[in-house]
């Protein structure tokens, strides 16, 4: 486990949490917090609004959930339409302590046994572990990678799996018949954004037989702003002004940089082969909805 993390064991009152305006109606998340300490993560936001504090409480205190798996099974049996799941919203399922707790594999073993549709989102290759239950599942793998530079992403991301080594966890998920493929999120201004960038991570994935890939610009919540803009001015001071005027009085770019970048991330898509599944059973959702949403 993390070196310098406190990990805590609670018991919470529910596992699943209905989701507005999404393309899935359920999310799971098995850990309060994230030991990733990715300098951009959103999900700081919702320890803000828990009024928790949005750094090393993030991403040093981390709870873990050990009840979750029991009564996600629990829940299920309540549950009457055929709704997506997605796993991994707000921390990664496979982070450093799921090696010791096991709680997204025992949350696996649950889904397994209901025939909802799953999405799962990591940067971890700690999820090559659970090919076993992945593949009794309906399910989609978003390994998101949004940069194929590994200086790039050992500042930004500190704590996730090196990009290598999660592109060869698509590549053994796919391998083993598993729907995998790359989300390059968030894609970072200056950073990351180029048609170059995106060329490198949507070639990369294609060769590593990502079944899709897309994007998600970065946004950034007022909480997340100091971490990201901290980020920047020790590792990129030269971009520090030109972030701080996109991001002025707004949490995502203007549209004409997302724009921009979606054709980009376009271009970039069409040079390579991607082939997109739906869920093996009707099902709405497809992974050009998910960039939209996750
Ligand atoms: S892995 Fe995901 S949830 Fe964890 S810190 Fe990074 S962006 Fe946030």
């Amino acid at each position: 486990m993390g070196s310098g993390v406190i990990y805590r064991e609670i018991t919470v009152k529910s596992a699943l949490t209905r989701v507005q305006g999404m393309p899935f109606a359920w999310s799971l998340n098995p850990y309060y917090g994230c030991e990733r300490a990715c300098v951009y993560c959103y999900a700081r936001d919702y320890h803000a609004r828990r009024g928790r504090d949005t750094g090393a409480g993030f991403d040093r205190e981390i709870d873990v959930k050990i009840n979750f798996p029991e009564l996600l099974t629990q829940e299920l049996r309540r549950i009457r339409k055929r709704e997506t799941v997605a796993l991994g919203t707000a921390t990664d399922p496979y982070q450093q302590c799921e090696g010791r707790y096991r709680i997204t594999r025992r949350t696996l073993e649950a889904l397994v046994a209901s025939p909802l549709p799953v999405i799962v989102i990591t940067k971890g290759s700690m999820v090559v572990r659970d090919i076993d239950l992945l593949a009794r599942l309906d399910v989609k793998v978003c390994v998101s990678i949004g940069t194929v530079s590994a200086e790039l992403a050992r500042t930004s991301e500190p704590h996730a799996s090196p990009p290598n080594a999660r592109l060869e966890a698509v590549r053994r998920l796919v391998s083993a018949g598993i729907d995998a493929g790359v989300l390059a999120a968030p894609i970072l201004p200056g950073l990351s954004d180029s048609e170059e960038s995106l060329d490198a991570v949507a070639s990369a994935a294609a060769k590593s037989g990502a079944t899709f890939f897309s994007t998600r610009p970065l946004k950034l919540d007022p909480s997340v702003k100091p971490h990201y803009f901290a980020f920047l001015s020790e590792n990129f001071p030269a971009l520090l002004p030109s972030t701080e005027t996109r991001f002025a009085e707004r949490v995502n770019p203007e549209r004409i940089y997302t724009d921009a970048l979606e054709e980009r991330a376009r271009r970039a898509r069409s040079r390579y082969h991607f082939e997109e599944r739906p869920f093996r059973r009707p099902e709405p959702t497809t992974p050009s909805q998910m960039r939209l949403a996750i």
